[in-house]
């Protein structure tokens, strides 16, 4: 058995005076908070919630998210967290598959549709709820389920990753191993907590010792207030929040305390940097997704420029490779898919041998995207093995495609796959959602004069709307089926 203390009740021990959470309304300490989630782990057991069950939250950012994300820690119940755009077919679907026995749910939760199997409960009868006094875990097994949390569904069906707590400790150690700690450090939670971005900024809030600052939701003019009034030095987001932020700042600059903006979910676009280098704010981008628990690789804002476009090097207690189809190391420079190893990799998928026996081969978990890396041993993320098209022998990534034509001024949104082609095997095809009427001539020669012939889209389609998940992430898969309902330029 791998124990260790109860990382809150040890924390309200250590440093109990120390602000936790700081609310628009007011400020938690560490033992204000340990007692609040005290008394929210006796209000869920006298529903009947025990050490084993699996609890479902679905609710927006909130103070009673961070109580109920602890006291279930405290009964030794798993959470399962749901993303809050979920439909109500989503929903059944993922509490049926980690057979939640409970769904707490604020006032954000509109469906009526009764779950079998899944007893709903109301977040305002909870808070009201008399108690019922129960054994509290004093230490956490690192090896035991903590969280679950199903992955975007972008390239399938949503998976549940099984996250233990030695994933979050390791996670949150990997972090402050690269980024620092210091005393003075505040982190901005302006995304989502049902996220691994968000749940992440918890643990380390706890783990380390440190204030958050709690946002209910992201608004860029919030944000910037509580980097420049607040103290906060630290926050993460990703492209859209940082471009918003930027608009809002115009001519002003956050304090010098203000250290790292964390980016991740993709790579920051050149103009977005130089815009933060001349503001002074340092850029961190990152990689990471469900399964390691949130970072994984990070970029360091002195090597921003230099190293455009990369995701940067491995955290200290992570390993990373680069494989070929037959599953070989492959050396520096060549494309393959990305392998990962470490302490705050997942285990696997709940319920889903085959997926996981798929994914993790000798201890290494394979991530489906499709990355290099150079010379000095960073990381190039390219896309999805999954979205990869291969035209004439090429290869082809429609993300290169995709960013190329939201730089044209009149495109709002750009989805880009393969559509089968008698010569070349496949070729791109691309889903558009224009601000303006365009021409299929003036936006071929404008990717002609940006990409290689073969990259060029050999089909244009102006749409309403593009197939997104509940993370808003492009699902590309479901792209042909727009050809119907779309106009092909
Ligand atoms: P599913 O696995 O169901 O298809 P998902 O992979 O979209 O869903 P997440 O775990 O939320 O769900 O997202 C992680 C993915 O996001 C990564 O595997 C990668 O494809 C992408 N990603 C994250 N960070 C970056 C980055 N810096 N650059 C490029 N892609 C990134
Ligand atoms: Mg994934």
């Amino acid at each position: 058995m791998n124990l260790l203390p109860n990382w809150l009740s040890q924390r309200a021990k250590v440093t109990p005076n120390r602000v936790a959470v700081d609310l628009a309304a007011e400020s938690i300490t560490f033992l204000q908070l340990h007692k609040r989630v005290v008394k929210r782990a006796f209000q869920l057991a006298s529903y009947g919630i025990k050490k084993g069950h699996t609890v479902a939250i679905y609710m927006k950012n909130r103070i009673e998210y961070i109580e109920l994300i602890h006291a279930l820690a405290y009964i030794g119940a798993k959470a399962l967290l749901l993303n809050t755009r979920l439909k109500q077919q989503e929903i059944q679907y993922q509490c049926s598959d980690a057979k939640a026995n409970f769904l707490v749910v604020d006032e954000s939760y509109e469906e009526t549709i009764l779950l079998s199997g899944t007893e709903l409960i109301q977040l305002q009868d909870l808070i009201y709820r008399h108690e019922k006094e129960i054994v509290l875990q004093s230490q956490y097994d690192l090896n035991d389920t903590y969280t679950i949390m199903y992955t975007s569904g972008t390239t399938g069906n949503p998976k549940g990753v099984m996250q233990s707590y030695g994933n979050h400790w390791w996670s949150a150690t990997g972090s402050s191993l690269n980024l620092g700690l210091q005393t003075n450090d505040c982190w901005l939670v302006a995304v989502p907590l049902f996220h691994i971005s968000g749940f992440s900024i918890l643990m380390r809030n706890v783990i380390y010792g440190m204030r958050i600052v709690l946002h209910s939701k992201f608004e860029a003019i919030q944000a910037n207030a509580a980097i420049e009034t607040k103290g906060v030095t630290i926050m993460s987001v990703v492209t859209s929040m940082l471009t918003q932020m930027l608009k809002e700042l115009g001519g002003r600059k956050y304090p010098e305390s203000f250290r790292c903006m964390l980016a991740g979910g993709g790579p920051v676009p050149r103009v977005l940097l130089d815009d933060c280098i001349e503001k002074g704010i340092p850029v961190y981008q990152t990689y990471g997704m469900t399964e390691t628990s949130s970072q994984f690789v990070t970029l360091a804002p002195e090597d921003s420029i230099q190293k455009l476009g990369s995701a940067g090097k491995p955290l200290m207690p992570c390993q990373l490779k680069i494989v070929n189809a037959n599953g070989e190391e492959v050396m520096n420079g060549i494309e393959g898919e990305i392998a990962v190893k470490g302490p705050n990799v997942t285990s696997g998928y709940l319920n889903k041998p085959e997926e996981t026996d798929k994914a993790i081969k000798n201890g290494w978990f394979y991530t489906g995207d499709i990355g290099k890396l150079d010379e000095d041993g960073f990381l190039y993320v390219l896309d999805r093995r999954s979205d990869l098209i291969i035209s004439g022998g090429e290869n082809i990534y429609p993300a290169e495609i995709e960013s190329t034509l939201l730089k044209h001024p009149l495109i709002a949104e750009a989805g880009v796959t393969g559509l089968p082609h008698k010569q070349w095997g496949q070729v791109p095809a691309a889903f558009l959602v224009v601000t303006s009427p365009i021409k299929k001539e003036e936006l071929q020669a404008y990717c002609q004069s940006m990409l290689a012939n073969y990259k060029v889209p050999k089909y244009y389609f102006i749409v309403d709307d593009l197939p997104r998940t509940a993370s808003n992430k492009i699902i590309r898969r479901k792209l042909p089926q727009r050809i119907e309902q779309g106009r092909q330029l």
